[in-house]
This record gives C-alpha cells, sequence and structure tokens, in this order.
C-alpha cells in the first residue's frame, strides 16, 4: 500500500474494545503526518482519551462523514519504538487482552495520561549571532548581563552542543532575569528542551568504588556460558544456592555488555529491590543506572523511562512493570529470582514478566539470565528439555558453608508463644555467643483468630470468607484480604462470655514474646506494617547490618535478597499450613520459601543453623528437602506434575468471575461450559468446573472460576478465543465482572 494515497489514521485507546479506530486527520494534515508510534488526543464518545497511532489505512469501515478529526498531535516523533508495538500484539494475542489497553498499559502513567515525553525540562540559551558580535564594552552598564553573554560566547567556542542550560547558568551564578533580559536585547535565545537533574531519585550515577572478587571456577563456567551467548537470543538457567555467588555473576556479565556499548535490563522482585541491592550495582560500575520502584513520582518513573530509551541510562534495574522499558541497545536482559510470585501481574492485563522478558530477549536477539537459588518447576523442566541452557553454581562463594538443617518435632511439646524449648535454647545460645537470629513467621500482625472460648465464636470479615487477624498498636481487627478494619469486641458478640482466646501468632505477638524472653537484646520486626514508611525498611536493615547480636522477626519479607552477614541461625516457627495449601503450586511455593528462608544462615562463613518447628516431621516433602535440599525435591514434585496432566506438563487458562449477587458468577459459567463443552473436547481441551472459589467471598464479592486445560498450547489458545468470543457476545448480568488468566499462578 502507498503511504501516500492513506486516508485515515488508525489509533488505539486504552478501552476494553479488541479493535481499533478510525480517525481523519486534523485540517491542514494528511494521514501520515500522524507516526506510527506516536500519541495522539482523540475525541471518543463525549471525552478526549490519548490514543497510539498504529497505522495509516485508504479504506475505513466506517462512512467518512461518521468519523471524527484527531484532536491534535501529542508528539512530533515515534515514542513508542517498534518492538514495543509488537510486543504489544503479542501479549495481545497470548493474554486475550484488547490490543490499545494493552499497549497503553506498557506506557509510563504521564505518557499514558497525554503529558510530554519530556519529565523535566528547563530554558536552554545560546548565544546568537547578533550576540557574538556585540563588543565587549558595550554592556558596561549591566555587568550581570555582559558576564553572562561572556559565559555564552565561551559556551558557544567550548562545545559542539552549544545549548546551555539553566542548571548550568544557576551553577555559575547566572539568572534567568539577566538571561531574559539578553533575549530582550536579542543577543541571547532560549528553547525548551528535557534534561535529566542531577538529583532526579530514578537515575543514579555509579561510582565504580568496589573491588570485584576473584571468581571460583563454577562462576567462570557461568561467566563464559554467558559470555559466549551475547550478541543472540538464548534462555540461560543460573541455578544456585543462596550465597553462592549468582550476583557477582551477573555483574560480571553486565561488565562484558557495558564493554560492548550496550544496555542491560536487570528484573528483580517486588521485596527484592532494596538500597543494598541497587548499591551493589552502583559501587561497581560507573555509568548512568535507572531504576524502576513504587517508591517513584510518575514523573522520575517518566525520566527513567527515557532515559533508559535514550540510551543515556546504561544499566536499568527494576521490577515487574521495567520489563517494558524501551531500550536503544539492548544486549542483556536479567531476571533475579525468576521462580518469584510478584514477576505475575494479579489484576487487569495479567502478565508474566519473566515470559515477556524472554520473548523480547528473542526479538532483540540477545540472551536472557533466569537467575534463582529454587527455580519454577516450568524453568526446570525447560532446561532439562534442553529448552534452556542451564549453569549450576553448588557451593557458596567464599569462604561460607551451608547452613545445617534440623526438623524439630513439636508434637506433645510445651509451646511458649509458639516456641519451642529447643528453639528458644538456640536463640539464647546464638545470641550470647555474639549472633544475630531469625525468626520466621508466616502472618503478620498479632494473632490470627480472636475465638471464644465459651461458645466457638470467631471474627470474621463481613465482606470476606475469612477470618480477621488481630493486632495490636493500633488494637484492631483487619482482614488481610480486603482491608476491612473492625474494632476489638470486649466481650463475645454471641454469648457475651468475656472469655476471648487470642489464638496463633503474629509477627508482632513473636516480636513481643521475644522481647520479654531476651530483654537485653534488640528484637528488630519486618513485615508490610513495620516498613510502611519510606525510610522504614533501609533502617532496619541497616541496624541488622551493624551486626550486633540482634533477633529478627518477620515474614517473607525477610526471606529474599537479603545478605545478613551476621545471621547465623533460622527458626520457621510453622510450616505445616503451607504444606496443606490446597492450591497446585502450593507444595512448590512452600519448599521455595523454606528454601529461601533458611538461606539466609550462615552467609558469612559461620555455618549457620536452621530449625523448622513442624507437627509433620515425617511429611515426605520435608524429609527430602532436608536431606536433599530443594535440588532432591525436583523430580518428586515435576513427577506428581506429571501424573496430574499439570504445568509443566499441560498448559491452564483460567476464566474467572465475581459479582456482588451470591451464586450468579458460578451461573454464569455454568451457562458458558455448558455451550462450549462439546466443541471444547472436540479440540482436545478439557474444562474443569466451574467450581467457586476456595474463599468463595472477597471483598463482597462472589466468586467462581473455570479453568480450561490443555497439553497443546495452540488448542488452549483457540479454545480461549472461542470462549472469549461468545463471553464479548452473551448478555451479562450487571454487576458480574469476569476476566481471563493465562498460565495462572493461583488457581484456587
Ligand atoms: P547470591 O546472589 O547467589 O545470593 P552473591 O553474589 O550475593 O550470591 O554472593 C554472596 C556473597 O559472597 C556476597 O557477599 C559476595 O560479595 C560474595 N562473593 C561472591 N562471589 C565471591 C567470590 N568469588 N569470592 C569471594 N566472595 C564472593
Ligand atoms: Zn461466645
Ligand atoms: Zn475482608
Amino acid at each position: 500500500m502507498s503511504a501516500g494515497l492513506s486516508k485515515f489514521v488508525q489509533v488505539v485507546i486504552a478501552s476494553p474494545v479488541r479493535h481499533h479506530f478510525d480517525y481523519l486527520p486534523a485540517e491542514g494534515l494528511k494521514a501520515t503526518d500522524y507516526l506510527v508510534g506516536s500519541r495522539v488526543e482523540v475525541p471518543f464518545g463525549r471525552r478526549n482519551m490519548t490514543g497510539i497511532v498504529i497505522g495509516h489505512c485508504q479504506t475505513s469501515s466506517i462512512a467518512a462523514d461518521k468519523l471524527k478529526a484527531i484532536r491534535q498531535k501529542l508528539d512530533s516523533t515515534a515514542i513508542v519504538s517498534e518492538d514495543l508495538l509488537s510486543l504489544a500484539e503479542w501479549m495481545s494475542n497470548y493474554y486475550h487482552h484488547p490490543y490499545g489497553d494493552t499497549l497503553l498499559s506498557l506506557l509510563p502513567n504521564q505518557l499514558r495520561k497525554g503529558g510530554s515525553v519530556d519529565a523535566y525540562s528547563q530554558y536552554c540559551w545560546k548565544i546568537t549571532p547578533h550576540g557574538l558580535g556585540w563588543p565587549d564594552d558595550a554592556l558596561q552598564r549591566a555587568p550581570k548581563q555582559a558576564e553572562l553573554l561572556n559565559f555564552l560566547r565561551t559556551a558557544e567556542r567550548a562545545e559542539t552542543d552549544t545549548l546551555t542550560g539553566e542548571a548550568i547558568l544557576k551553577e555559575a551564578g547566572h539568572s534567568r532575569a539577566s538571561a531574559l533580559e539578553l533575549a530582550k536585547k536579542g543577543l541571547a535565545s532560549s528553547v525548551e528542551q528535557g534534561y535529566y537533574p542531577a538529583d532526579c531519585q530514578s537515575i543514579l550515577r555509579g561510582q565504580a568504588q568496589d573491588k570485584p572478587p576473584t571468581l571460583n571456577a563454577e562462576q567462570i563456567e557461568a561467566c563464559s556460558l554467558i559470555a559466549d551467548r551475547l550478541g543472540s537470543f538464548d534462555t540461560v538457567l543460573l541455578e544456585g544456592i543462596t550465597g553462592s555467588g549468582k550476583t557477582e555473576v551477573y555483574l560480571r556479565a553486565i561488565d562484558k555488555v557495558l564493554s560492548l556499548g550496550q544496555q542491560v535490563l536487570v528484573l528483580v522482585p517486588e521485596i527484592g529491590l532494596t538500597p543494598q541491592t541497587i548499591n551493589r550495582f552502583v559501587d561497581r560500575f560507573d555509568v548512568p543506572i535507572a531504576i524502576f520502584h513504587s517508591g517513584l513520582t510518575d514523573r522520575e518513573r517518566l525520566a527513567a523511562w527515557t532515559a533508559a530509551s535514550d540510551g543515556v541510562a546504561r544499566i536499568i534495574i527494576g521490577t515487574r512493570s521495567a520489563v517494558f522499558t524501551p531500550m536503544a541497545n539492548a544486549g542483556l536482559i536479567i531476571i533475579d529470582e525468576e521462580h518469584d510470585g510478584s514477576y505475575k501481574q494479579q489484576d487487569s492485563l495479567r502478565y508474566s514478566a519473566r515470559d515477556i522478558a524472554i520473548i523480547r530477549a528473542r526479538t532483540k536477539n540477545i540472551p536472557v539470565v533466569l537467575g534463582s537459588a529454587t527455580p519454577s518447576l516450568e524453568t526446570l523442566f525447560n532446561a532439562q528439555t534442553k529448552k534452556y541452557q542451564h549453569s549450576v553454581l553448588k557451593n557458596r562463594a567464599g569462604s561460607a558453608s551451608p547452613p545445617s538443617i534440623e526438623l524439630l518435632d513439636i508434637r506433645r511439646q510445651v509451646l511458649h508463644e509458639g516456641l519451642s524449648d529447643n528453639a528458644i535454647a538456640a536463640i539464647g545460645e546464638t545470641l550470647f555467643s555474639g549472633q544475630q537470629a531469625m525468626v520466621f513467621v508466616n502472618r503478620r500482625g498479632f494473632a490470627p483468630l480472636l475465638m471464644c472460648h465459651d461458645c466457638g465464636w470467631h471474627a470474621q470479615c463481613d465482606h470476606c470468607d475469612a477470618r480477621l487477624t488481630l493486632h495490636n498498636r493500633p488494637h484492631e481487627l483487619h482482614c488481610h484480604h480486603c482491608g476491612h478494619r473492625a474494632k476489638v469486641p470486649t466481650a463475645c458478640p454471641r454469648c457475651q462470655s468475656s472469655r476471648l482466646l487470642q489464638v496463633g501468632q503474629g509477627t508482632q505477638r513473636s516480636a513481643e514474646a521475644l522481647t520479654a524472653l531476651f530483654p537485653r537484646f534488640p528484637v528488630i520486626r519486618i513485615d508490610r506494617d513495620s516498613t510502611q514508611g519510606k525510610q522504614a525498611m533501609g533502617e532496619r536493615v541497616d541496624l541488622i547490618n551493624r551486626g550486633e547480636p540482634a533477633i529478627l522477626v518477620g515474614t517473607q519479607m525477610l526471606a529474599k535478597g537479603h545478605h545478613f552477614p551476621a545471621l547465623n541461625l533460622v527458626v520457621v516457627l510453622d510450616i505445616d499450613q503451607g504444606l496443606y495449601n490446597p492450591d497446585f503450586r502450593g507444595p512448590e511455593k512452600t519448599v521455595q520459601l523454606l528454601t529461601q528462608v533458611a538461606g539466609r544462615a550462615g552467609r558469612a562463613g559461620h555455618g549457620g543453623r536452621v530449625l523448622i518447628q513442624t507437627h509433620m516431621p515425617e511429611h515426605p516433602l520435608l524429609q527430602i528437602w532436608q536431606t536433599e535440599s530443594y535440588q532432591g525435591i525436583i523430580e518428586t514434585l515435576l513427577n506428581e506434575r506429571s501424573l496430574r496432566t499439570l504445568p509443566p506438563y499441560a498448559h491452564i487458562a483460567l476464566i474467572r468471575a465475581d459479582s456482588p449477587k451470591p451464586e450468579q458468577a458460578l451461573r454464569f459459567l455454568n451457562q458458558l461450559a455448558q455451550q462450549q463443552t462439546n466443541t471444547l473436547n472436540q479440540s482436545g481441551c478439557q474444562l474443569i468446573g466451574p467450581l467457586a472459589a476456595f474463599m468463595e467471598k472477597r471483598a463482597g464479592r462472589h466468586r467462581a472460576q473455570l479453568m480450561i486445560k490443555s497439553e497443546q498450547r495452540k488448542s488452549l489458545h483457540s479454545a480461549v478465543k472461542q470462549l472469549i468470543q461468545s463471553l464479548d457476545q452473551s448478555k451479562k448480568p450487571s454487576g458480574l465482572r469476569w476476566s481471563i488468566d493465562i498460565d495462572p499462578q493461583d488457581v484456587i
């Protein structure tokens, strides 16, 4: 098609509609004046919306007099690169999500809202030809202006880029007022330009002050495996126990890529992106590093985005959504802790950042490294079947040796606030020998259950099928599923008894108990409640890193990414609940968590000790894990998946529905299933359900789900496509919502 003949502009917007919209160019412009990948403001219904141009066409299915004209251009260049356009197309097909909504959700908020692509802009000044010829003594009565004119003249002669930003003027002691005076006289002129302020929180300047250690043999092998693959697509699984020096391998690979003049994207889990993590990169390299995390303002995020897109930032570090960062010159993608659940987006566009990273690497023809001490079964399966390269670090780096693991049978034991005598004794020994102990509690708050001793009543959320957790300071009941808060009753609402029991252990209660047991030692609690403030987490980590004897109490926030050199003992309060998790990924996740928690112990060469309290010491998973660690358990878990034809041996999609009315979502999915069962079975797909969700009511909505399973990805996707067509056409009861989740992480 000759572009010159195109009359219409194809635009997508963030909308549930699955197709693009045709628009007319604004008066005086041609369709092709709107570049593919640039943003436009378009009228839509009664509103104006930000759209992205995805193409041009000669004919439209809508009559030309019905078409509206684009209101305005928002960009003069294509700010969405071709690879992002095609990534959005791939995602839209794979996740069965509307293309426009997919594409717009890849962009930073500011761009989605139609804001300027320059996060920060400033006036930049330049001397005019008139100013250049101006005699030196002609500004005698305005010495400040004379000085500034001189400054601009020097800049003009000295540099290739002769625009001088206001930040530089200010630094040299010149004011904007003098610059404006020069402009009035025609001696200087200014343009507004984007720039990166030195104190921008999302772009850090590397310091390169760190002296890298000498690699051990395993690390050398891993490094050369990665180095050999630079320049073409491949996926490398770097499996290494905690403390084996995976991060060091990443750093060496990054060094190599930087020396080739390319950029590196590093993805880390949500709770792994600590100042500690970032500092390891800042301390090693002297290049600009763009950071994406949830604590940034929209403007800071945009600055990091453009810095990566321009090629200014050489290393890009971020959590899940950083996987969409455009890069001028990418050379490598690294995904740390690839098994981590935070890589999966759990609402709206339910993508897996790990899988997207692999797709991006393939399109860019560069390698991607997946690192983990506890790789997901899917990834291990791909390594076993040689789809991925596999590099293993079996030993701890430096002088550290792996911790010893003991299962503590707590049946019939007297527990003191959840702690057995053995655990208390071990904590005492650790503290008195000058080291730190960590108690892992899988629940935040004070007690997971408030119950009446006389009639058995317990505090339940009004909006969810869930119990309320008792919190202290403030003394309240919280629902951890919907955020609902309630007063703590002084008497049982059912029988008026005042004998209310606080049952079970939360982090707050364990911290109090440990403070009472060991009053001379600080107890540092780390959970979502105690780390709310911006600095709270950092302050706590600093305190721990001082290395003085202390007790750390926390949830899985403590389990990941931290390197606490003085930590020598880990006590896991209770793991049994995890082993009974009804989700098919439950055992995998529990063993991963155990391994990660255990990995915190003895990272700096004291050996380290891990105590697991359990009522089921003979549980096969615990037994295998204790003797053969995570690696030993893989075959068992994979076998079970194979027997039940579950991922990675099959592919699944989940259609979820919810409604404020009981039964409605289930009825809706039932209808859908009945219509489609025959055709789906013929195409080799199995429908499972619909079933009510495990927690049927959540945040006031009643939930149900339908699983579609197939051993062939292709037939799964055509089945889902068919189901969605039917869903799009069906009459939806008001208030009902449905969504689709491809490769769901949680299926209960
Ligand atoms: P991982 O990412 O696998 O948990 P790290 O890369 O964080 O491991 O390494 C753990 C610790 O060992 C860090 O303090 C790191 O500086 C150190 N380390 C890594 N490689 C070596 C090495 N070859 N020699 C000595 N110390 C090392
Ligand atoms: Zn009662
Ligand atoms: Zn609730």
